[in-house]
Order: structure tokens, then sequence, then C-alpha cells
């Protein structure tokens, strides 16, 4: 803060006091879609783990489920191993392009509508205004001296917000178990400790974040404002309030009366409606800002006051700053929501869409991995014969067990040997039980006087015998 007297020098405080917020209820279009999708999202994240799906009769029947003990990732009719761990971060990237699509058409939109910050803050919001009432009523309470009611008020609303933040937590670690079970050994007490230290940190950062922090989550601890900045345009919508027309404010009746007499006046009654609605506690009227989440709460809030003044909405609405400068010129707004940035935003999610969904209709259900032994890495025989070790992984995906042939390939003469598996000619065969991965020891044997390298590439393949399905591993030999 600024001290701006002749005398003493300008001091700055780099802490500023949190001044607490007490947004008022509003109505409006901007407000149900609001409902809506904190309904909807609410709905998804605390009945999904209780949905189930058919599966073979040894799988879980969780259609959501990430069973850790397993290392299995269960999504409806896709069930994904450790070693397909890239179809996550693929996941991860289409997210991360469609957020970017969304703020280069839109803004803050996802901040606004679907942050699982803004929804929780919603509903703690919600709560407490059912039971302190609305922003004037809370505003009284708080400064009112702490009586019996008030101390009831509040106990009520801390203990129904630690009740939400607790099933939030719960229903959280019901994705990494069978949910009905995990249920039932949580309520007997009989669940792993982890799950309950899982319920114990999620009930504490939910109830803290959205009960206590709010506002200040998006403001200080969250990085995404300081980066959409970078991913708008002129052409992004953003709330915006309409200065050519709300300029020059004033009350009601002394704009009404200036417009009578023909002076400039404009339809902003300055009646802070927007301001007391916005949960970021921001006026919206000095511009856009960083804490703005686009929510378009104030739109809702000016939109009621405007029409009990039988003026047209829209004096804060969702715009873009082209439109703005066109107004200012006089010129008809446009809409160019197909731009550079938004036709690559969106090839970006096709072309990766495109990718995963041909990555998993090409999925392949064995699977195979060698590691050369690190020490020794070659042991020459009393024959004269080199030997390399390795450890083989196989992986058989389907349900059913299936019996593999090895071979090992790019050594001439070379002789492969798998620990406890039977041999059939020169290659030896490994029986790998359904959904399972087989750990082998295999030893490979370069006949004495073979001419080689001192490292040479070599192949491990192993081929079903009943399909023909295959897989590979490539390793090298290493000799002298
Ligand atoms: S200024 Fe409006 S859109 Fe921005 S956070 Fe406040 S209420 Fe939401
Ligand atoms: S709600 Fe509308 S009329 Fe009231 S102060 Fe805000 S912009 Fe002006």
């Amino acid at each position: 803060m600024a001290d701006s007297t002749a005398s003493t020098p300008a001091t700055y405080t780099l802490y500023e006091a949190r001044k607490k917020i007490q947004p008022s209820s509003v109505r409006g279009t901007f407000r149900s879609i609001k409902w809506a999708l904190l309904v909807v999202t609410l709905a998804v994240y605390y009945l999904l783990p209780f949905l189930r799906w058919t599966r073979r009769p040894h799988e879980p029947s969780q259609a959501v489920l990430i069973d850790l003990e397993r290392g299995r990732f269960y999504f409806f009719f896709i069930e994904l191993w450790p070693q397909e761990v890239y179809y996550i971060t693929g996941l991860l990237i289409l997210a991360a392009f469609t957020l970017f699509l969304m703020n280069a058409v839109a803004g803050r939109i996802w901040c606004g509508y679907l942050c699982p910050q803004t929804v929780w803050t919603d509903l703690f919001l919600a709560v407490e205004r059912m039971i302190e009432g609305d922003r004037r009523e809370r505003l009284k309470l708080d400064a009112a001296p702490w009586t019996a009611a008030k101390l009831g008020k509040r106990s009520l609303k801390h203990f129904i917000w630690l009740m939400i933040a607790w099933w939030t937590g719960g229903a959280w670690v019901l994705y990494f178990a069978d949910a009905p079970t995990l249920v039932r050994d949580l309520a007997t007490l009989q669940a792993p400790f982890l799950a309950y230290a899982s319920i114990g940190v999620l009930t504490f950062t939910t109830y803290t974040l959205a009960g206590h922090m709010r506002e200040q989550v998006c403001k200080y601890m969250c990085p995404w404002p300081r980066i959409q900045g970078a991913l708008t345009d002129e052409h992004s919508l953003a709330i915006t309030y309409r200065r050519d027309r709300g300029e020059p404010r004033g009350s009601a009746k002394k704009n009404a009366a200036l417009k009578a007499q023909g002076l400039p006046a404009g339809d902003c009654v300055d009646c802070f409606q927007c301001v007391t609605a916005c949960p970021a506690g921001i006026d919206i009227r000095d511009g856009l800002q960083m804490e703005c989440i686009q929510c378009g709460l104030c739109a809702d809030a000016c939109a009621t006051v405007m029409t009990k003044l039988g003026l047209p909405t829209g004096l804060i609405a969702y715009d873009t700053d082209a439109n703005a400068a066109r107004r200012r010129r006089g010129e008809p707004p446009v809409s160019k929501v197909v731009r550079p940035r938004t036709v690559l935003y969106g090839l970006l999610i096709v072309g990766v869409g495109l990718a995963m969904l041909t990555a998993l209709a090409l999925r392949t259900f064995t699977g195979l991995s060698a590691l050369h032994d690190r020490n020794p890495i070659y042991v020459t025989l009393a024959d004269g014969s080199i030997r390399n070790g390795y450890t083989l992984r196989v992986l058989n995906k389907r349900p059913i067990e299936r019996v593999f042939t090895v071979f090992v390939e790019g050594l001439p003469g070379a002789r492969l040997e798998l620990a406890t598996a039977p041999g059939e000619g020169d290659h030896p065969t490994v029986a790998v039980g359904p959904d399972t991965t087989l750990e082998l020891r295999a030893l490979v044997f370069a006949p004495a006087g073979a001419k080689i390298e001192k490292s040479t590439p070599v192949t491990f393949r192993i081929v079903d015998r009943a399909s023909g399905e295959a897989a590979r591993a490539e390793d090298y030999f290493k000799a002298p």
C-alpha cells in the first residue's frame, strides 16, 4: 500500500490481509447454467464408483476403477495395464488442448463453470446461504456478538461443510477399490489405513479450500490466471461492462432526469449489484481483471436491475475486445470463433483423439520386455562359449492361458535356455496364465569360436502357439 504524503517516503507492504467476501445470491441464465453443471459434475463424481460394468468372471465389476493391487485401470470397456500409461498421458494432452480451445473461444469459462474449486465453493456457499441467509444477513451475523443463536448457526454450517468434505474424500477412495465393499469396510473399521488417511487429507483440503480460502485459491494458488492471458486474443469472449452504454453512471433518478433533459447519462445506475454478486469481490466496471473467473454472475445481477428499470439487458455481458472497439467506432459486432488459433487447437484435439483411438483399436494383447543382467554382463564358459543372462517379462493380456514359443534372433548359432521352461526343438515354450505377467530368467549362449562383436543387437520374440500373435523386445549380446 503506498503512502503518498510528501514528508514521508512511500512504503509498501508485501502482505495484504484478506477482505472477506460475502457474495449475494443472484438469479439468471448464467446462474442456472452453473447450478445445472454443479449438479451434473457432483453427481458424476459421487456416484460413478457405484456404477457397475459386466466383465469376465475373475475381473472387477466396477465401471471406473484404479486397481492398484493388480496394476490395472478399468474404464468401462477399456482395461489398461501399467505399460499403457501413455493413454493417460494422451488423455491429459487432450484435456490441455481442450482447455486451450475453451480459453481461446470464451476465456476462463472453465474457471467459472467447471473447475472443482468453483463447483465446491458454490456448493459450500449454497449451504452457508441456506443457514445464515443472504449477503445482508451474513454481514449482520459477522458483525453481531457471539450469542447462542450465532454459535448454533456457525456450528451447523461448519458441521455440514465437514460432512460434504468428508463425502468428497470418501468418494475419492472409492475409485481405488470395489466401492460397495470399501464402504462396508470403512463403516466396520476394517478398511486399510491408507483409505482413512486419504479421506482425512481430502476432508481437510476440501473444507479449507472451498469453505475458507475460496477466491484466494484462484487468486494466489492457481497458475491458470497467469497463463491464460497468453491463450486469448481480441476475439475471445470475456465478461465485459459496456462502458459506452453504461457511462456516465449515476443513480436511477439522476440519470433519468439527465436523459429527460437530453444530457449525457448512461444506463449504469451505480447500484453495486454486480459488485456484491461477484464471488471474486471485484468491480467488473473497472475492466477485465486477473481475479475474474468469468462466471457471469455479475451479468445476471445487472440483467435483473436492467429488467426492473425497463432497460435492455446486456450492460454486462460476454463480449470480445474486438467488438468493444468496433462499437466505439460505430461498427456492428462480429463473431470470429473460427480463427487460426481455434482451428489449430481443434486440429490438435482431433489429431490426438484419432491417434489415441487408433492406438486403442490396434492395441495388442501380448507384450514382451527384456532386461540384460548388469553383472556379470557376460560369462566365458569352460568350452569357450559365451553366456549372457536376461530377465524377460511376458505379458498375456487375454483372459485365457496361452503358450508362447520363445525365440532369440540376430546372433548366429545362438542357443536360448529358459529357466523352468520346457524346450521343444531349439526353441523353449512357456505357458502364461490369463491376464498375467510372467517374469523369466533367460540365458543366451554364443558357440565357441563364433565371430561376434563386443556388443551385438539381439531380438527376443514370442509367438502364441495357438493364434500366432507375436511380440518382440530388443537388447544386446555382450562379448569380450
Ligand atoms: S466479475 Fe463477474 S464474471 Fe468475473 S468473477 Fe466477478 S461475477 Fe464472475
Ligand atoms: S449492476 Fe449494472 S447497473 Fe448496477 S452497478 Fe452494476 S453495471 Fe451498474
